[in-house]
């Protein structure tokens, strides 16, 4: 324990109001008192002093109350009390929280717990210190976070590509800006742009090491936009989701356009939407809103560990594309397709639509979406204009 940790553990523990310490942090700007480690005085003069973690430390007319759940000591002088406190997990532990990090009440704080489990008490503090010494992991989406303790109880987090979870350091690209992550997560492994910053096409190859708890939750934030504050919100029961309806209400200019296609009965087209961009395997985000305040989507939202609170720009420009899409009249054609050419049909579709064509093998000529099948079947049957069976889209033309 350093003899600042020390000093600020008296002073919380006899003063009833005191300020952060010289790497104090405060995002909050209404830290909660009955959190922060640091109470008021009692009427009788006696303070309040320290209730956090399982410590407690208070001063009274005697000398200070040192408590954990493995020890009570009471009526101690200062030396006595450093003795107490000197090897103690709890003591580093509150000045970690409460005197350097404290932003009571922020998504940033919350999240940092999070990655401990000490936001659902899932180890006790020195339970706590043991797995942050090995290293304790949290993969948030596409991410793998690991918290490990630093020097005095500090906390340092390395954030990398769940898939190079067993990747050497040295063997992928270091950085340390947080905002660098904003960079890496415009472009996939191909270099294509990823409209969709929680689409599961994060490139490899990166690593944030030696991050404080700010570091850690900017660049998770810089990957995945609001993702924090969104789970933040949902925890304490206020996530505000604005559901397809409400949504699509407010849409004007070219986008005003999505409303048209909601005038008609049901809501089976949004189902389609939601089926085709917000299931698990394109975004992995959970997806909340629904139709409307009172009508369910039939589609399954999802299994994300962070929640999507409306309709993305990624969904309504498809949306767009669609209402103009669906604004068209169905139309008799008529083809001749042997039963293997339709069953081809539907399987090259498939494997688009599961992003499934560069894994099919060229020598893999039973998969309908082969290569080869697919350019004999335009070989066969498309004409000189690319018509289908040589049958027209318009009949006109
Ligand atoms: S609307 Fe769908 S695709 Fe867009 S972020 Fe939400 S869940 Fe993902």
């Amino acid at each position: 324990m350093l003899d600042r940790q020390f000093e600020a553990l008296v002073a919380a523990a006899s003063e009833p109001d005191v300020p952060g310490g010289d790497d104090a942090a405060v995002e909050s700007s209404s830290p909660d008192r009955q959190t922060s480690g640091v109470e008021s005085s009692s009427p009788d003069g006696q303070t309040d002093g320290i209730t956090f973690d399982g410590l407690r430390v208070v001063r009274t007319a005697a000398g200070f109350d040192f408590e954990t759940p493995e020890t009570t000591a009471s009526g101690l002088d200062r030396a006595e009390l450093r003795d107490h406190a000197a090897d103690s997990p709890y003591v580093t532990n509150w000045y970690f929280w409460e005197w350097a990090v404290q932003a009571h009440d922020s998504p940033r704080r919350a999240f940092c717990r999070k990655l401990e489990g000490a936001s659902d008490h899932t180890h006790d503090v020195p339970a706590r210190y043991d797995a942050l010494s090995d290293g304790l992991v949290t993969e948030w989406g596409q991410l793998r976070i690991e918290a490990r303790l630093g020097d005095h109880g500090s906390r340092v987090y390395e954030v990398r590509h769940v898939a190079d979870a067993d990747a050497d350091a040295a063997a992928l690209d270091s950085h340390d800006d947080p905002l660098d992550a904003r960079q890496i997560a415009k472009t996939d492994e191909t270099g294509r742009y990823r409209p969709l910053k929680t689409a599961p096409s994060l490139a490899r190859g990166w690593l944030f090491d030696d991050l404080d708890w700010r570091g850690v939750a900017q660049t998770v934030e810089s990957f995945y936009p609001a993702t924090v504050a969104n789970w933040y919100r949902e925890q304490r029961g206020e996530l505000d989701v604005d559901h397809w309806r409400d949504t699509v209400t407010r849409m004007t200019g070219i986008y005003g356009v999505v409303r048209t296609w909601d005038r008609g009965e049901g809501y089976e087209h949004v189902n389609w939407v939601a089926e085709a961009c917000c299931d698990d395997s394109q975004c992995l985000k959970r997806r909340e809103w629904q139709y409307d305040d009172e009508t369910d989507l039939d589609v399954d939202g999802g299994d994300g560990q962070f929640p999507c609170r409306e309709p993305c720009s990624v969904v309504v420009t498809a949306a767009r594309k669609w209402t103009r899409l669906e604004g068209e009249q169905p139309q008799t054609y008529e083809f001749e397709l042997t039963p293997s050419e339709k069953e081809q049909l539907e399987a090259v579709i498939d494997a688009v639509a599961d992003d499934r064509t560069d894994e099919i093998r060229e020598a893999d000529v039973d998969d309908g979406a082969n290569r080869y099948r697919a350019r004999f079947l335009r070989a066969k049957l498309f004409d000189d204009e690319g018509n289908l069976a040589g049958v027209p889209t318009n009949a006109d033309d």
